[in-house]
């Protein structure tokens, strides 16, 4: 039987980029996936488009992997975001640059970034075995022996690269199998949770479904402890579902919310959006105050057209018992700043998250403390390397995951070669 240098367990963002590098630094590589193909999740990514890094500094990167981002310095120095960009680049894809700092193929399609990474893969001659899952690894004291199929096959390597990913969105073929391994070798799980998840409502205009499917542009969304102290406030897009909150700000917020649910032992958390972040209360109350006194004899709904999304001007109005046929002249100043203050300071208590499973990306998982953050080495057994999503490192959405993905990826995978290669 051929005997490889290094096998890599699991073929995301993570295993594809790990086995390239060890490849590309000389190693015998075997690639398994218990999938019929490789990248399922990277497909989905970015809303199919494959969001596939980030373009910020260096300290900005960091400070949107919230789950431990400072343990990324050491594989950000070995592998980067501008890395990332003119490892594609080389390779013929053209990537655009979004908002945000977001980096997309020009062409939009998440296959593009996928096949080039498999064609990658497949030049530099790396073995590949889909549809192949791996039950277990063997170790001895102190290193690993042999990697062990659900067949019963068993194969022996002096390098294993785990990157089984978390336990987010199952049927893409993450369903956490590389936990127990790690375990085995002596390693911590992090408590494992969801984030970058819609989160859950019981009020009753979501029960309701009163706002369901109202988005609402640039506002700001905070997380409040329950004495009413700022825990994370997030700025961007939102959208009201049928059971709470989703989009861009509510997934920024979702970890922290589910934070503080178990850490003050409650069953609901106070949300408050904020409609118009850039400009202040009063400066607020005295335009509307200013719109008045020059159409004195508009009716107030007339005169608050385009004020903000009707829609949700018009559950204000109901929430508020407006009688919104008086005219502007006559509306008291308690009045106007009550509504100002329900546009700056708009509540919503939440009760929790959808699934891990539904989740975006699962926060928690091996414990970085035990990771060698230059090679991305376990500190427990020699020949044992993690990357990717199985690790205790979650980034938010925006491509950071990933970059945190192809980052470690590429890091354990050049250190494993390194590591068997030159002995
Ligand atoms: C819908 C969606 C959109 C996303 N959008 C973004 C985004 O815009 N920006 C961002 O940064 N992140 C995003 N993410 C998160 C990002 O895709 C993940 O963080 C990333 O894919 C993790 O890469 P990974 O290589 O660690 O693991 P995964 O991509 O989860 O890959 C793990 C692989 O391991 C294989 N495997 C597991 N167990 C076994 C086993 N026992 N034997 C053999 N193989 C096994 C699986 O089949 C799978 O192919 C998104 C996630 C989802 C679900």
């Amino acid at each position: 039987m051929k005997k490889y240098d290094v096998i890599v367990i699991g073929g995301g963002p993570s295993g594809l980029m790990a086995s390239i590098a060890a490849a590309g630094h000389g190693a015998n590589v075997l690639l398994l996936d218990k999938g019929n193909k490789l990248g399922r999740k990277l497909a989905i990514s970015g809303g199919g488009r494959c969001n596939v890094t980030n373009r910020m500094e260096l300290q900005d990167l960091i400070a949107h992997i919230p789950g431990n981002g400072r343990f990324m310095h050491s594989p950000f120095s070995v592998f980067n975001n501008e890395d990332i960009i003119a490892f594609f680049e080389g390779l013929g894809i053209q990537l655009k640059e979004e908002d945000r700092g977001r980096m997309f193929p020009i062409n939009d399609k998440a296959t593009t970034v996928v096949e080039t990474l498999l064609q990658r893969v497949k030049e530099l001659g790396v073995d590949i075995r889909t549809n192949t899952s791996v039950k277990t690894i063997t170790y001895s004291d102190d290193s690993v022996k042999e990697v062990v199929l659900h067949n019963h096959e068993t194969i022996a390597t002096p390098a294993v690269i785990v990157a089984t990913g978390g336990k987010s969105v199952p049927h893409t073929g993450s369903t956490g199998d590389g936990y127990p391994w790690a375990e085995k070798a002596g390693h911590t799980i992090t408590e494992l949770y969801p984030t970058e998840v819609p989160i859950t409502s019981n009020e009753s205009f979501i029960k309701q479904k009163t706002l369901q499917g109202l988005s609402l542009r640039d506002i700001e969304l905070t997380v409040f402890n329950p004495k009413g102290k700022k825990i994370k406030t997030h700025d961007g897009d939102m959208i009201f579902t049928h059971f709470g909150i989703s989009g861009p700000a509510a997934l920024r917020c979702s970890q922290y919310v589910v934070k503080a649910l178990k850490k003050f032992e409650t069953k609901t958390i106070t949300m408050e959006i904020d409609l118009f972040p850039s400009i202040s209360e009063e400066a607020l109350f005295q335009q509307l105050l200013s719109k008045a006194k020059n159409e004195p004899k508009k009716s107030m709904k007339n005169l608050l057209k385009g004020f903000a999304t009707e829609r949700f001007l018009l559950f204000l109005y109901d929430k508020l018992s407006l009688d919104t046929q008086t005219p502007a002249s006559t509306v008291s100043h308690d009045t106007w700043r009550d509504l100002v203050s329900h546009c700056k300071h708009f509540k919503i208590e939440v009760n929790g998250t959808l699934s891990i499973e539904k989740a975006f990306v699962t926060g928690g998982g091996i414990s970085i403390k035990e990771i060698e953050p230059k090679t991305m080495h376990s500190k427990k057994k020699k020949g044992l390397y993690f990357c990717g999503e199985v690790l205790d490192i979650h980034g938010y959405t925006g491509g950071y995951n990933i970059t945190v993905a192809f980052s470690t990826g590429y890091t354990a995978g050049k250190s494993a070669a390194e590591q068997v290669v030159h002995k």
